[in-house]
């Protein structure tokens, strides 16, 4: 199926990938044991087939314990035109490392990608939402390292940094770093994230779309992610999550459906990179475009 852009306003929207191994991901945020096969490399295969059918090129978030297994795996996104992003070194949010740790993570994970795709890194997602107002310092730490773009902000965050919950508007964080907002939705003054993966797992396909056209109607673009598992799940984790707790099988039931959902909304969306979908916010060359960091809460921050 061809990416027909259907809407009208022509509005540029973000398709992302967080290219996580999931076995290797739960291993690591629960100090589990599952033994892993890395699934992520013939899953992602899989994902690069069918965004080519499409014709979508999307922003690639690759931890670099993925890129260090499968260089090649990267270099094959990058060649297909994809926009090539860091998802952080060994997948532990930046809560939990802590600053120095941080530190450390996401100038190992540019490193690695560097190396690989001979370009310069300049665009951060934290895994598992882990830049909060519990790391006060992780935005400095990551213009210190040299990334210029983050997509991890959830609406709790925006709060803390002094600006609406609600807000979708892309904003520069002390005028180095812009700051991608999260999708949102609200509901009875409370925003919560609605950009795919779990958050719009068992939202029926027709809701999202009518909510997306209300946005690019306004003149908003959207970000929307989800991993390779749940677009095309392979071996182990067909199945895998479906025999756990009924939490674990709440989330493993979903996995396949991102497939059909992200050709839904490819007929009626235009899809490209974050840096396609956010340029006019990101190029510092257009004015207007992008309203800065407070002044005040700068100077919390840095505390
Ligand atoms: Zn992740």
């Amino acid at each position: 199926m061809k990416n027909t852009l259907h809407n009208a306003c022509g509005i540029i929207n973000a398709l992302c990938f967080d290219i996580d191994d999931l076995v290797h991901g739960m291993n690591m945020k629960n100090g589990g044991n599952f033994p892993s096969e890395y699934l992520v490399e013939s899953e992602t295969y899989q994902l690069l087939e069918f965004l080519g059918v499409l014709q979508v090129k999307a922003t690639m978030f690759v931890p670099g314990y993925v890129a260090e297994r499968f260089p090649a795996l990267v270099g094959a996104m990058a060649d297909a035109g994809h926009h090539i992003a860091s998802h952080g070194h060994r997948h532990i949010h930046a809560e939990r490392l802590q600053r120095q740790g941080f530190r450390e993570d996401i100038t190992v994970s540019k490193q690695i990608l560097e190396q690989i795709v001979s370009q310069h890194i300049d665009t951060y997602k934290d895994p598992c939402w882990g830049i909060t107002p519990n790391t006060p310092w992780a935005y400095d730490e990551l213009i210190e390292a040299g990334y210029t773009i983050d997509n991890t902000a959830l609406p709790s965050l925006l709060k803390s940094l002094g600006r609406s919950s609600e807000d979708m508007e892309p904003f520069r964080y002390k005028g180095l770093l812009t700051v991608i907002p999260v999708t949102s939705f609200s509901l009875f003054s409370r925003s919560m994230p609605f950009n795919g993966g779990l958050f719009c797992a068992y939202i029926p396909i027709s809701l999202q779309i009518k909510y997306y056209e209300s946005l690019n109607r306004r003149g908003i673009p959207f970000n929307y992610f989800c991993h390779p598992y749940e677009l095309s799940p392979q071996g182990a984790n067909r199945y895998l999550w479906k025999r756990k707790a009924v939490a674990a099988g709440l989330y493993g039931l979903y996995f396949g459906k991102y497939r059909r959902y992200i050709e839904q909304l490819a007929v009626h969306f235009r899809f490209g990179s974050l840096k396609d979908a956010y340029e006019s916010f990101i190029n510092q060359s257009v004015e207007g475009c992008v309203s800065t960091f407070p002044v005040l809460v700068q100077s919390s921050l840095n505390h």
